[in-house]
């Protein structure tokens, strides 16, 4: 599909309007007069940074961001909207036109759909657009496909919520709309998956709003791994103080089957748990487009790339970040994104103007709250080894206890990265 030069202009974003350049269309004499574009897909914890980044370093790179979204909605910190503890998702909602104001990155809106590796061109909902490096940080989906009955359909009924935004919403308007003495049902997939504490912290925020708001009512949590997967001492620790009676904790708890009309998920496809509200989280792999364009390994699930550069190790030119790539011993989170971005930006940058690459300095940081004042937290420190990202011995390791200061810390966290994401 190719868009004539009118209807493009009134589709790109502020700062390729502005430069009257249009990005799609006849790709091969829409290349910029440098020559060198960067397309980074996905306008998330990874490609926002991966863009701006770049353009901060380079200045005669053209970087083009294509989001299929006009906005963007942090998961990070969703929880606590799910909780009751943050009115709405205000907070956690950013836009991309200051990344073309002040960087001169040059937004899209549109759905990328295929990418074609041989001929360095990608296809979007709004025509072709071709680059010299492509940065892929598209997030997750879903493999529906391991739970009996799961259909399109089913989030509407049992939201994941593991995407911000709408599925976030009807989480805790459902949660909401139940009645007290119900029960919630919140079942996490056997790891790897986008945010390793988060299922807990979501365990821990939906149990405050229950004991604050439908005190009779209780949280039932099918966990398909044998343990609290991160900082489960803390995790424990803080239930027990707070949640005792609250939650029911059942680990190694595999869902395996839906039945949507009795509002039951089967584990194992024997055992069937009844909720009011069913928090349904999938297991995953790496988004759609990642496994459209061939970029995910023989495990058919995550995308295997140079942990030096992310460039993949399928298909050149390529680099993929984020939740979609194997980086080591990095966790996916919205904080390894961006580190991973800060690492492929710097590399790509310098493969353009052929400079040797750096070495990786990656840094991870998860704040999860337990309750509306306290928090706990995990870091760590990463570096190369022997070719594969590994957490650096000695540095990091979890909070010593819940405490109100962790919670401070974590709002000037989720401050500092979306302003630096959308500034
Ligand atoms: C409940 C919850 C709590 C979390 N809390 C934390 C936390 O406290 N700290 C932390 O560090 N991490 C946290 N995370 C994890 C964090 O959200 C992810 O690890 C992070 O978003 C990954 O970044 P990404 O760039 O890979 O994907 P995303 O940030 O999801 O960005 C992907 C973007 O790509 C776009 N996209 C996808 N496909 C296409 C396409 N084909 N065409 C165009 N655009 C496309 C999407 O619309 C999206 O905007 C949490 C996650 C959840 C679910």
């Amino acid at each position: 599909m190719t868009l004539d030069r009118r209807s493009f202009l009134k589709l790109v974003g502020a700062g390729a309007g502005a430069a009257g350049l249009p990005l799609i269309g006849r790709a091969a004499e829409l290349m910029p007069k440098s020559g060198k574009r960067v397309v980074v897909v996905g306008g998330g914890y990874g490609g926002t940074i991966a863009a701006k980044y770049i353009r901060m370093m380079d200045k005669n790179i053209e970087v083009v961001l294509v989001e299929k979204n006009d906005h963007f909605v942090s998961c990070p910190f969703s929880n606590l909207y799910i909780g009751g503890i943050l009115p709405d998702l205000t907070e956690l909602t950013i836009k991309f036109d200051k990344l073309a104001s002040n960087h001169g990155v040059k937004v899209v809106q549109a759905e990328v759909t295929g990418i074609d590796a041989a001929g360095h061109t990608i296809t979007t909902s709004k025509g072709t657009l071709k680059y010299d490096r492509l940065v892929v940080s598209p997030g997750i989906d879903f493999r529906i496909e391991e739970i009996e009955g799961y259909n399109d359909k089913t989030p509407e009924l049992m939201p994941h919520a593991w995407k911000a935004g709408p599925q976030t919403s009807l989480l805790r308007k459902q949660l909401v709309d139940m009645k007290d003495g119900g029960t919630v049902v919140l079942s996490v997939p056997l790891g790897p998956f986008r945010c390793p504490p988060g299922p807990y912290e979501r365990t821990s925020m939906i149990a405050h709003y229950l004991k604050t708001h439908k005190p009779k009512s209780k949280i039932i949590v099918v966990d398909a791994n044998p343990d609290i997967v991160s900082k489960g001492g803390l995790f424990k620790k803080g239930w027990k103080k707070y949640y005792e009676g609250i939650i029911d904790y059942r680990p190694a708890k595999k869902v395996t089957a839906i039945d949507a009309g009795k509002m039951n998920v089967l584990i194992e496809g024997i055992e069937e748990v009844h909720g009011d509200v069913i928090n349904l989280i999938p297991p995953q792999r790496a988004a759609k487009i990642a496994q459209v364009a061939g970029l995910v390994g023989d495990d058919k699930k995550w995308c295997p790339v140079n942990q030096a550069t992310f460039e993949s190790t399928l298909h050149k030119d390529i680099h993929v970040i984020g939740d979609s790539s194997i980086a080591g011993a990095m966790p996916k989170s919205g904080y390894s994104a961006n580190s991973e971005a800060k690492i492929c930006a710097t590399n790509i940058v310098a493969l353009m103007n052929g400079r040797e690459i750096v070495g990786l300095s990656g840094i991870n940081t998860c704040y999860s709250y337990i309750t509306d004042k306290e928090a706990v937290s995990v870091a760590a420190v990463y570096a190369l080894q022997e070719g594969k990202i590994a957490g650096v011995k000695g540095a990091g390791g979890v909070s010593p206890d819940l405490s109100a200061a962790e919670a401070v810390y974590a709002k000037s966290w989720l401050k500092n990265i979306l302003t630096e994401m959308s500034t």
